[in-house]
């Protein structure tokens, strides 16, 4: 076996989103129309092609007129003006709007010339078929300006930003019916274990339930990777080298299991012994025997089999790498103290919820590595550093799940 030496140990976990960052290949980009590019991560930033509003508007169904002739009106004393045209979406008032008159106005319908003030249908009664009665002055707070939304030439979503509905819609509005986005990346997944046997199949005496597979496969496709099932492989070096070549022009293979301190542990030796190694275990819990290295080539991220263990550490490390997005973090009160090891980063599996004195996250009980149905419950991590003391009542770094 090669010296320990031969490659980093105990990394940071901040070193180990840039070993992984490091080894990803470069992806082409491809253009999608909107309803295809949910979820995909924007190659290059877009620009509006248009204002939005494009004009100076109406929020709400009612007349437009000027201020100055409504500021007297109440509910007793009503001022009457003239109408003298319509505007409505689509179709503006050509005319301009001078003292005393109005022109009836509909959502999103341009502003006349002349007129700066809308008074809503809610606070007007006609009064003969060419006047109106306003009970209240018109406001030009519920005028809509040109621009206001965004401008011609602005930048509105920034390389990299992930493709929700609601940034499709703005792109939409912005003028864009297709948008250039990163090719999703190829991620072969491989659970390692003689003892793991696929849900549905009888369980022998000694075996486990392949849940790895179950939970990082989701995690995956949460995070807008293609993935391609490669299912279980025996503790066998042979049968490991197998699945390492048969991955199929992935960009990078995760699996878990076979990577700590154990003797049958192959994954780890092959890629130590025929591969290269990046590092060798992160600084962190759960989850410290986690191995990244290349196999000809190929990226393979060795998560540790711990069914916690490989859950949270593809949530802290592989996600904001593979997302390009940061973590989400919030800053919380701790509902009870949580530590960490001197050497060792801590994630601890938290719920949020509310205190009497706003957000509180509290450890979900039992923190062991194998106990999935407590992670179940957890929809945070609270994050301590290494060497890290937090009381009940501290602000802490909570990562949202
Ligand atoms: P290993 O890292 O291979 O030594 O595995 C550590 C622990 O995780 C053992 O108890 C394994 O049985 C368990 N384990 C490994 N892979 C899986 C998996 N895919 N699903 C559930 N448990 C697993
Ligand atoms: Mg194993």
């Amino acid at each position: 076996m090669v010296p320990p030496a031969a490659f980093p140990m105990f990394v940071s976990v901040e070193d180990a989103r840039a070993h992984l960052h490091a080894l990803l290949p470069t992806r082409p980009h491809e253009t999608l129309p909107l309803q295809a590019a949910l979820g995909r991560t924007l190659a290059e930033s877009v620009t509006a092609r248009v204002s939005h509003p494009g004009a100076d508007n109406s929020a709400l169904d009612g007349i437009a007129c000027r201020e100055a002739d409504t500021r007297a009106a109440t509910l007793e004393t009503p001022v009457r003006l003239r109408v003298v045209g319509e505007s409505r979406a689509g179709a503006a008032h050509a005319g301009t709007v001078g003292p005393g008159e109005c022109v009836r106005i509909y959502t999103g319908a341009t502003l006349p010339a002349g007129a700066e003030a809308i008074c809503p249908v809610e606070q007007l009664a006609d009064d003969g078929p060419h006047h109106v009665l306003l009970r209240r002055p018109a406001r030009k707070e519920d005028v809509r300006r040109a621009g206001e939304d965004f401008q011609l030439g602005q930048t509105v979503l920034m390389a990299g930003a992930r493709l929700t509905p609601s940034r499709l819609a703005l792109a939409a509005a912005a003028g864009h019916a297709e948008l250039p986005v990163w090719r999703p990346w190829r991620v072969g997944l491989l659970s390692t274990g003689d003892e793991v046997v696929a849900p549905g199949q009888p369980l022998q005496a000694g075996q486990v339930y392949d849940s790895n597979s179950a939970g990082l496969h989701a995690l995956l496709h949460q995070d807008g990777c293609e993935v391609l099932p490669l299912g279980r492989a025996p503790d066998s070096p042979e049968a490991l080298a197998a699945a390492l070549e048969g991955t199929g022009g992935v960009d990078l293979l995760v699996s878990s299991g076979g990577v700590s301190m154990g003797r049958y542990d192959f994954l780890r030796d092959l890629l130590i012994e025929r591969g290269q190694v990046s590092f060798w275990k992160i600084r962190m819990r759960p989850g410290g025997p986690a191995l990244l290295g290349t196999w000809n080539g190929l990226p393979v991220l060795g998560l540790p089999g711990n069914p916690v263990s490989s859950l949270v550490v593809y949530s802290v490390v592989a996600r904001p790498v593979l997302t390009g997005a940061p973590l989400r973090t919030v800053r919380l009160r701790a509902g009870n103290a949580f530590r960490s090891l001197p050497d060792r980063a801590a994630y601890w599996r938290g719920v949020v919820g509310q205190g009497a004195e706003g957000g509180v996250v509290r450890d979900v009980g039992a923190q062991g590595s194998a106990m999935l149905r407590a992670l179940s419950h957890a929809d945070a991590l609270v994050a301590v550093p290494e060497g890290g003391s937090v009381n009940a009542g501290d602000e802490v770094e909570v990562i949202l799940l």
